[in-house]
């Protein structure tokens, strides 16, 4: 430590001032020490991190890297000092920072930077100005490695885009290729190009019956092989469960499209073994090309749609190409949706009545109940013109429910007539999404008790195809109503496909025998045959029978002759409008 020295004894004399100095150099040497310690461990800090760190002087040339940097590069620390910075950028990419830094002190940006043996990644620097005394002297540059980052980003955008199952592309994807072709479909006035939706037929039964997993599986088998017969540049998509969707681009004309569908399924014609189990596999597809001025993606994916259900109700394994009349029928079908909702509001439904004869004495036993639709512009409508849409809308339980509530009434009103002697009993047709609906009997009650007709006055027709189609369930429903005292009677009997086990489960009081065999009688061999094995059948269930579709005196004759017990038909009588029912009630005679 210096001192001052006394002249005489060479002692050292410190005066209270340069004790202080003394003290102040100390703190000073302490001060070096310290910020030296700090500056190794700041650089040793720089040296083991995991970023890059360079620092250049205002022309480029490096000072200083770290090991991060250099490793990053593909060099060693020694080859990059005294280098332009420059040598780390890729190629029309450049380093070099100095001008936006001193514009804006701190720069961010992403740039692609280059390693020794020419590969190029994406990086993210950050440049900020070291200042000395008179100003900047050198530019301090951060490098991140964003490879990672890009392929997460990369994988995250893939995950949006493609189904997981089958890794092919989805829903979003699919519509980003349509809008390009549709974008190309604009620029070049002859490019053609179709979707095709292919919908697995019964893939419903194969996974009920052998599993989701294994219908996972073949859901991937089938995606692989249809994939196989693609051309690179047609798009391939998962659509939903079991419907995919092919985007077949530059295409000749409807033609070419058809090739396509009847390449996939040709190529599904041979089985799939999963598991060592093999299953046989069949396809329908819809198809819609481009050729019809569409704009939208969604225009495609919609007509296609309608095209592969055309193709569905045309039967398994065939395809349909979407034409402006299925739009049409389309364009209708909403319509009729629609005025069949209004038609609820505006009370448009009107109810017939068709009489029920006794055949051996010509009476009056019974009505039926047959809805009509007054419609505003088309006038009258049968059940034909508009039954299916409202059962698909589930509208018909709501028109179903009218419809009873209003025969019953009216059946009260005609049992009260002096010309009607005995109970007049009241038929009324029931939907299947009616019988099924778990209120239906509470429903029912409550209409025979607010109106007031007998339980036994009323029979429920259900359609042997409505019951057969879901036996059990339907079995207990009809127990239940049979619980009510109503009757049942089973429609159209012959069409559908009860077997006989069920047949004399089912608490069925009544078989009425389908218009078709009726009409076939006398002109058909066999027709009669069929109508007497009905009877016999019905006398050994204890059932009685009704024929419908009377219409002519030569039929009646033979159904007579056949002891059958009841007839319904335009021989007697057309279904009525009520006014002109409550006429005939009064003054027909017996009608046989
Ligand atoms: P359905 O219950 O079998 O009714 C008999 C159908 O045959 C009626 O047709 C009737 O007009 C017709 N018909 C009767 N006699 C003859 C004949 O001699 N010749 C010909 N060619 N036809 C005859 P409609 O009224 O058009 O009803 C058709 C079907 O619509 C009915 O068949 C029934 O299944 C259904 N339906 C009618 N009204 C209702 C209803 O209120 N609710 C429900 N769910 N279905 C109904
Ligand atoms: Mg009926
Ligand atoms: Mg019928």
């Amino acid at each position: 430590m210096p001192a001052t020295h006394d002249a005489q004894d060479g002692k050292a004399i410190e005066t209270p001032a340069m004790q202080e100095l003394f003290e102040k150099l100390e703190d000073a040497e302490k001060g070096r020490q310290h910020a030296e310690k700090a500056l190794k461990r700041l650089e040793r800090a720089v040296d083991t991190m995991h970023i890059g760190v360079t620092i250049t002087d205002l022309d480029g040339t490096i000072l200083y890297t770290n090991p991060a940097d250099a490793t990053m590069h593909g060099y060693a620390v020694e080859e990059l000092i005294g280098e332009n910075v420059d040598l780390l950028a890729a190629p029309e990419h450049s380093r070099l920072a100095v001008e936006q830094v001193l514009r804006v002190r701190v720069w961010e940006r992403e740039a692609v930077d280059a390693r020794k043996d020419g590969t190029t990644f994406p990086v993210l620097l950050i440049s900020d100005v070291v200042e000395g005394p008179d100003g900047p002297v050198a530019i301090v540059t951060t490098c991140g490695n964003l490879t990672e980052r890009r392929r997460a980003e990369q994988q995250l955008i893939d995950d949006a885009l493609h189904d997981p199952l089958t890794g092919l592309a989805n829903r979003a994807l699919l519509i980003h290729h349509l809008e390009r072709s549709l974008g190309r479909a604009r620029r070049q006035k002859n490019y053609l190009f179709a979707v095709l939706i292919l919908n697995i037929d019964r893939f419903q039964v194969i996974n009920d019956s052998l599993g989701h997993s294994f219908g996972d599986r073949l859901l991937v088998s089938v995606a692989r092989r249809l994939h196989a017969c693609l051309r690179p540049t047609d798009a391939f998509a998962r659509l939903s469960g079991d419907e995919f969707a092919i985007l077949a681009e530059d295409i000749s004309k409807e033609i070419g499209a058809t090739r396509v569908a009847n390449r996939m399924r040709g190529l599904l014609a041979a089985p799939f073994i999963i598991d060592g189990q093999e299953v046989f596999v069949s396809a329908s597809i819809g198809i819609a090309v481009s050729s019809n001025g569409y704009t939208q993606p969604d225009q495609l994916l919609r007509d296609a749609n309608l095209a592969l259900r055309r193709a569905k109700a045309r039967g398994e394994s065939s395809h349909e190409i979407f034409d402006t009349v299925m739009h049409q029928n389309a364009v209708t079908l909403l319509q009729l949706e629609t005025d069949l909702r209004r038609a609820l509001e505006r009370r448009e439904f009107r109810t017939f009545y068709q009489p029920i004869v006794a055949l051996d004495t010509g009476r009056v036993t019974g009505m039926e109940a047959l809805v009509r639709w007054e419609h505003p512009s088309r006038g009258l409508l049968a059940p034909k013109d508009f039954l299916a849409v409202a059962e698909e809308t589930g509208l018909i339980q709501e028109i179903g429910w009218w419809v009873l509530r209003e025969a019953c009434t009216q059946t009260c009103k005609w049992q009260s007539m002096e010309s009607v002697s005995h109970p007049l009993t009241l038929s009324v047709n029931l939907s299947r999404k009616q019988f099924t609906q778990p209120d239906a009997v509470k429903r029912i009650g409550n209409i025979l008790k607010e109106t007031g007709l007998d339980a036994e006055n009323l029979m429920l027709e259900m359609t042997e195809t409505a019951i057969m189609n879901d036996a059990e369930p339907a079995l207990r429903m009809l127990s239940q109503l049979k619980a009510l005292n109503v009757q049942l009677h089973m429609d159209d009997f012959g069409t559908g496909y009860a077997s006989l086990s069920f047949l004399h489960r089912f608490p069925i009081d009544t078989l009425k025998i389908d218009r078709s065999f009726v009409v076939d009688m006398g002109t058909r061999p066999g027709a009669s045959e069929i109508i007497r094995t009905i009877l016999a059948l019905a006398k050994n269930l204890n059932m009685r029978v009704i024929a419908e579709g009377i219409e002519t005196k030569e039929q009646l004759t033979e159904l007579k002759d056949l002891e059958c017990d009841l007839g319904q038909g335009n021989y007697f009588c057309r279904p009525l409008e009520p006014a002109a029912a409550t006429a005939f009630l009064r003054d027909h005679p017996p009608l046989v």
